[in-house]
């Protein structure tokens, strides 16, 4: 589980890869099946439109799975 939340922070460095943050699956940045959401200036991809209404409602709760820094 390490390892893989290790690859998941380095998600947004350029990676043509980007985490869906409900479903944790890996999610293609250029082609988002589910679309996109901005939640404090940092862009979460989704692989299906589900994803994205479930994360919408409550951004805050899910944004703490993959934070790149936590105080
Ligand atoms: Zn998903």
């Amino acid at each position: 589980m390490i390892g893989k939340l290790m690859k998941l922070l380095g998600f947004n460095r350029g990676s043509p890869t980007a985490i869906d943050p409900i479903c944790l699956m890996e999610v293609d940045k250029s082609n988002p099946s589910g679309g996109t959401s901005t939640y404090q200036e940092v862009t979460y991809y989704f692989c299906a439109p589900g994803c994205k209404r479930v994360f919408d409602q409550e951004p805050e709760r899910y944004v703490d799975q993959i934070p790149p820094t936590k105080p």
